[in-house]
């Protein structure tokens, strides 16, 4: 069975992130979505809260698994036994950001591949950083996160 693991902050999960995740399944048997756990940064949401609003949008999909890890994002995709780390590019910059994470991540571990997919064009301006100003500042988010959150936020 072919694991990739979609790692990342998710502080929310956007739309941006969903549509990575559902291209992924075409490529991947299951997928594993791993919260990152980094207790030195500060977030919108907290742990609890972001495992749910995935759990949530996922939980007619018995092929993506939400969880949170501590650890290396490597030794959490060895620890699942995933064969590819699944990451979004949106631009350029996330391009140099994440060719820097993919060869840190290949020297410390040369079976697990990174899969990069490109971002639709009407999704790449979506960015948790960008939903997080919206909420902030009670912007319009329809159309950039999952309903869930929506209705969380009501
Ligand atoms: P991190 O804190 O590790 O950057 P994020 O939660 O911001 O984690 O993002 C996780 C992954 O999703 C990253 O690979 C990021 O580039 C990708 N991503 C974020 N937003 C989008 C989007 N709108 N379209 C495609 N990929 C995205």
């Amino acid at each position: 069975m072919k694991i990739a693991l979609f790692s990342g902050s998710f502080d929310p999960f956007t739309l941006g992130h969903y549509e990575i995740v559902n291209r992924g399944l075409q490529l991947f048997d299951k997928i594993v979505i791993g919260i990152g756990i980094n207790a030195e940064k500060k977030t919108m949401f907290d742990t609890e809260k972001r495992l749910f609003f995935i759990q949530e949008t996922y939980k007619n999909e018995s092929r993506v698994e939400a969880r949170t890890y501590s650890n290396l994002t490597i030794q959490f995709a060895n620890e699942i036994g995933a064969c590819a780390i699944l990451r979004g590019l949106r631009n350029s910059i996330d391009l140099e950001y994440e060719k820097t994470i993919a060869l840190a991540n290949r020297h410390q571990n040369p079976d697990i591949e990174t899969v990069f997919l490109l971002s639709l064009p009407e999704y790449s301006f979506i960015s948790s950083t960008v939903v997080r100003e919206m909420i902030k500042y009670k912007g319009n988010i329809q159309g950039l996160v999952p309903d869930v959150l929506i209705k969380y936020l009501i």
